[in-house]
């Protein structure tokens, strides 16, 4: 199974009622609409000054602006001063970039860890 695709009946519910799909949709279908979302969510990262994710959320929870960002991880404005001042930073990133840069840091398995240490 190379391709992930759904047929158009799931595709439909899917996109106009996503309760009924739960139920009545083909389960090769569920995953493979499940797969798509996944892949087209975005994620806020938090990154460090030494450039090191150290958390990240779910974009649509968060919202739309890097201040939003920083507040759901950052609730005080005292801290996020001083982080903004010391080089702290927050990114949209897609699932891909996720993977890619977020995860190694998330699970330790970064670059940035071993230079610190
Ligand atoms: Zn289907
Ligand atoms: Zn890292």
């Amino acid at each position: 199974m190379a391709e992930t695709t759904a047929c158009a009946d799931c595709r439909e519910m899917a996109a106009n009622r996503s309760w009924v799909l739960r139920a009545l949709g083909h389960p090769e279908c569920v995953t493979a609409i499940r797969a798509e979302q996944l892949a087209a969510r975005k994620f806020w990262i938090r990154i460090n000054p030494e450039g090191c994710v150290t958390g990240s959320a779910l974009g649509e929870y968060v919202g739309p602006l890097a201040e939003d960002a920083h507040k759901e991880f950052t609730p005080k404005v005292r801290d996020r001063r001083r982080e903004a001042a010391e080089g702290w930073r927050h990114e949209l990133v897609g699932h891909d970039e996720w993977k890619q840069r977020a995860e190694p840091c998330l699970f330790g398995k970064c670059q940035h860890r071993r230079a610190v240490s």
